[in-house]
């Protein structure tokens, strides 16, 4: 024997090296697949099956896939073969085969079976036995042959078959349920019974062979279970855990390990490793320690998130009824790639959500925290919609990875200041004249856009005295979709006049008339900004918004588009003719006089001003659009601030979402910072429609000026709301006007989860229906209608990503907009410390640890007597003992008084979670729950017997 195969013997853990008479032939790495090994292992005689065992168990234990091929020196005769398939069906189904053979030729042996039945079943064992024959490489063939049917000379003999095969089959079928003690498997019980052709078959036989064969069939079905476990190569690539099924065999596939248990049987260590993937899928996959799977690959598993690639058997664990792996090779795949940041200077995160921002953020915030620590940021902050319940998180966070937090709520404002009018004037208005004007435009955007139609009426003393209806040509082509919302077209105005033109004319029909307009804040700022562009002085006519009357006449209308309004009152509105001026102008008028009567009809000298002093409805607020404003906390105060509002905005404001009036944030702003948010934000709407005036006016509530990645605006690009062109120019103007007033422009993220990987449980989320089935708004019923789109990346960018989406603005705005902006926001925040040394304050009662002693054992000796029964006296003073010393004396006393309270109001009180486990929460009638195991209680003598033999089994289901 070569040193070669003398050292690879030792390594594969044979000791009795002696007895194996091989060498190699042939060992080398297979061209085409590097990892592999091509052997050739020469032997001199033929191989004896326990020899053969030990060496391939052996082999089971070397790291890397082989390929084995056996020669030989002396030719194995047919003797060898049969010895080597009694030895090979033994071992593997624990008994003889019983096969008749015919071993007289030289070059194959025949199979000759009784019957079809036996044919049946040895057929897959026999074509077994033939694989396992190309694998020793033995060069003979099996022929297979049913005997001739012969009159049953040999009854008993088949009978037996017969029951041994029945009792098998149905020991197959009912092993599941058996317990997995392991039987014994006497072989010459086996064969005494079967042998035994003449003993006399009866019920007692029957019996013994039922059991015996039970025992077998169990034994078999391990044994091929073990061999197909243990069986290498084959291995099929799954991309992910869950695709891994009952059907699959040998699998190879990537994870990530969240657990590994070590366990010692004897020398050898067994491991349970815990894996997941990114796909949500998890497997547990068990393998023995080797010289592969070694201590060095076991201290890296250790690791939480270490990437590994595993190779295997699959199968289903029937203990803990899932998939699982036995695993046969197991290799350290290259970590994730850590996030960088490598600007020298870095931003700061200032608008973020976690996981509190219910069914819109993913992650918790430490992981936030923990990728800002890794990117090298000081300081980000948590802007959750409208709640704080991350905080203590946060603080946590902070407090573990040294980042600074700033804390925030982005709230959801809502203007409930009732505004119909505009210029108020003391004019009755019954007595008033009216110009009712519609226009048609090119677009949404005042500034960008241009007047194409003036539709009006003129109407006196309810009568119409004069209409105009003007084609304006606007001197561009009209984009697609206006030309199918107006059916007016470019050939239409070419040969009109220009807007310059027709002013004189529409000016004069306007005169001092109150103009009435659905959608006052459009139509008027179109003809204001249409006026000063030719140097022309702006209106100051009163006007009226019967938009915003209607959203106050008919606040449970969800629309209040004109072809609503018309709904509700009951005037025919035309689909086919609507969205023309003229046609939109008299319809309105004829909804406008009505509305007028409902307006004046208890007070016939209402004014035009006095509808400004409309009080907003409570049920308005329900209707009103909030928009998205961020506030973070300058100071404490400014904390207390922000919990103020949050509880305003749940409790008073509550309609969808938890809105909050903007006068609410006015009144404790001196210690917030306030932000501008993202596109359901004032300033990006305003910047939207209506020109510089208004967005002057809107920015000017706030601190700072919030501009996104463009990306993040891409919802309305891909609704057909603007194009990429429009936005670029909202999102310009915004930094342009946002610069003449002297406001901080600072580049936000609107962070919805950490990394991009995690963008797909945002979808997910934005596909679920919200609190009250509210879409998420990102994903309107009325996205059915357009071709199907990504959904921006909203991850936490580093100081590089967000320079590269603020390159738009040039290097140096970009860089004061990303960098030195969001710094100087930070750096006017103090370390803030929501709940202090986290400590719980929780609120004081005088006494209140006496009161629920009190309460307790009056209870308990009102039902159990005085004294106690030890097992409850025992109990209740253990409970008593840990609430009290941990100051939950007072909570308990609080959850009393309310149930006490609720209990009195007539209002049924269920109680749910770990009070149904605590006696003392029964004895303070907090629950109705009863946690001591059940038994019975005489009310009058208070005699109480536990349930017990005499008494029927209940078990407490409590918990
Ligand atoms: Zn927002
Ligand atoms: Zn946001």
């Amino acid at each position: 024997m070569t040193k070669r195969m003398l050292s690879f013997l030792k390594h594969i853990n044979i000791e009795n090296i002696d007895d194996f008479d091989i060498d190699f032939e042939m060992v080398s790495r297979n061209r085409f697949k590097r990892d592999q090994i091509d052997m050739v292992i020469v032997k001199k005689t033929p191989w004896k099956y326990h020899l053969l065992r030990q060496f391939q168990d052996g082999l089971n234990r070397i790291d890397y896939p082989y390929l084995l091929r056996f020669s030989y020196v002396t030719r194995p005769d047919i003797d060898d073969l049969l010895n080597i398939l009694d030895d090979w069906y033994q071992t593997l189904y624990r008994l003889p085969h019983n096969l008749e053979i015919d071993a007289t030729n030289d070059d194959f042996i025949k199979v000759l079976y009784s019957d079809e039945t036996e044919e049946e079943q040895y057929v897959p064992i026999i074509s077994d036995f033939r694989d396992f024959l190309d694998f020793l490489n033995y060069e003979f063939s099996i022929v297979e042959e049913v005997k001739p049917k012969e009159e049953a000379i040999n009854i008993p003999k088949s009978e037996i078959r017969k029951i041994l095969r029945k009792a098998t089959l149905e020991a197959e079928q009912t092993i599941e349920e058996e317990s997995t003690t392991r039987p014994v498997h006497d072989r010459s019980e086996v064969e005494q019974l079967i042998e035994s052709e003449k003993m006399q078959l009866n019920e007692e036989t029957e019996e013994a062979m039922l059991k015996i064969a039970k025992q077998n069939a169990r034994a078999m079905r391990r044994e091929r279970e073990r061999v197909r476990l243990n069986k290498r190569g084959n291995y099929q690539p799954f991309e992910t855990i869950d695709d891994i099924g009952r059907d699959s065999d040998n699998v190879d596939f990537s994870a990530k390990v969240f657990s590994i248990e070590v366990n010692e049987y004897g020398d050898r260590k067994r491991l349970v490793i815990g894996l997941f993937d990114e796909a949500g899928g998890a497997i547990y996959a068990n393998t023995y320690q080797n010289a592969t799977i070694n201590d060095e690959l076991v201290i890296e598993m250790k690791k939480w998130g270490t990437n590994v690639r595993v190779r295997g058997a699959a199968f289903f664990d029937d203990y803990n009824k899932s998939m699982a792996v036995r695993a046969h090779f197991i290799d350290l795949l290259p970590p994730d790639i850590i996030p960088e940041d490598k600007a020298e200077k870095k931003r700061v995160e200032l608008h973020l959500h976690s996981n509190m921002s219910a069914m819109d953020g993913i992650n918790h915030m430490i992981e936030y925290a923990k990728h800002a620590k890794t990117l090298g940021h000081h300081a980000m902050a948590i802007t959750d919609h409208a709640v704080v319940q991350s905080y203590p998180a946060a603080q946590e966070a902070a407090e573990k990875t040294g980042i600074k937090m700033l804390y925030g709520v982005e709230f959801y404002m809502i203007d409930d200041v009732f505004r119909c009018i505009k210029n108020p004037a003391d004019i009755i208005l019954n007595k008033a004249k009216y110009v009712v004007l519609d226009l048609e435009t090119t677009g949404l955007n005042c500034f960008y856009d241009r007047i194409i139609e003036f539709g009006a009426v003129r109407v006196e003393n309810g009568i119409v005295v004069e209409s105009l209806d003007i084609l304006i040509n606007p001197e561009r082509k009209l984009p697609k979709k206006i030309i199918e919302i107006t059916n007016i077209t470019d050939e239409m105005l070419v040969d009109k006049p220009i807007i310059e033109e027709v002013w004189p004319k529409i000016l004069a029909f306007i005169d001092d008339a109150i103009i009435v307009t659905h959608n006052a804040d459009f139509d008027f700022s179109f003809i204001q900004h249409s006026l000063t562009r030719y140097g022309r002085p702006k209106l100051n006519n009163p006007v009226i918004d019967t938009l915003a009357l209607s959203r106050y006449l008919f606040p449970q209308s969800r629309n209040h588009r004109l072809g609503s309004l018309c709904r509700n009152m009951e005037v025919t509105y035309n689909e086919d003719s609507a969205h023309r001026a003229d046609y939109d102008a008299r319809i309105l008028n004829e909804v406008w006089q009505p509305m007028l009567v409902m307006l004046t009809k208890d007070d016939h000298h209402l004014t035009h001003a006095d509808l400004g002093k409309l009080e907003t409805p409570n049920t308005l607020r329900k209707y009103l659009r909030p928009t998205h404003t961020i506030a973070l906390a300058k100071n404490k105060a400014g904390l207390k601030a922000l919990y103020r509002l949050v509880s305003y905005s749940h409790v008073d404001y509550f309609a969808d979402v938890a809105k909050i009036p903007r006068r609410e944030i006015e009144k404790l702003r001196k210690d917030l910072i306030l932000g501008s948010a993202c596109l359901n934000g004032e300033v990006f709407k305003t910047a939207t429609y209506y020109g510089d005036d208004a967005l002057k006016e809107a920015m000017a509530f706030y601190d700072y000026i919030e501009i996104q990645p463009l990306e993040n605006y891409s919802f309305l690009v891909n609704m057909g709301e603007m194009s990429q062109e429009e936005l670029l120019v909202h999102v310009k103007d915004i930094v342009r006007v946002a610069d003449e007033l002297g406001i901080p422009i600072c580049a936000t993220g609107d962070v919805h989860y950490v990394t991009k990987k995690h963008k797909i449980f945002r979808d997910v989320y934005m596909n679920a229906k919200g609190i009250g089935g509210v879409p998420h708004p990102l994903n309107p019923y009325s996205r059915n209608r357009v071709p199907p789109f990504e959904n921006p990346d909203q991850h936490y960018r580093s100081t590089d990503e967000m320079l590269e989406c603020m390159a738009f603005l040039g290097p140096e705005k970009a860089y004061e907009v990303t960098v030195t902006n969001t710094n100087a926001i930070a750096d006017m925040i103090e370390e803030l410390v929501p709940v202090p040394q986290n400590h719980l304050y929780t609120p004081k009662i005088e006494n209140s640890e006496q009161i629920l002693k009190d309460l307790c054992f009056s209870k308990a000796h009102e039902l159990y007597g005085n004294p106690l029964p030890e097992i409850i006296q025992t109990r209740l003073d253990k409970e008593l003992n840990g609430i009290i010393s941990n100051g939950y004396s007072v909570i308990y006393y609080i959850a009393h008084m309310i149930v006490k309270k609720a209990r009195e109001d007539g209002y049924i009180v269920g109680s749910r979670g770990s009070v149904g486990s605590s006696l003392a929460a029964t004895m303070a009638n907090i629950t109705e729950v009863n946690p001591l195991a059940p038994h019975y209680r005489c009310p009058a003598c208070k005699y109480l017997e536990w349930t017990s033999e005499s008494m029927p089994q209940y078990r407490s289901g409590y918990d």
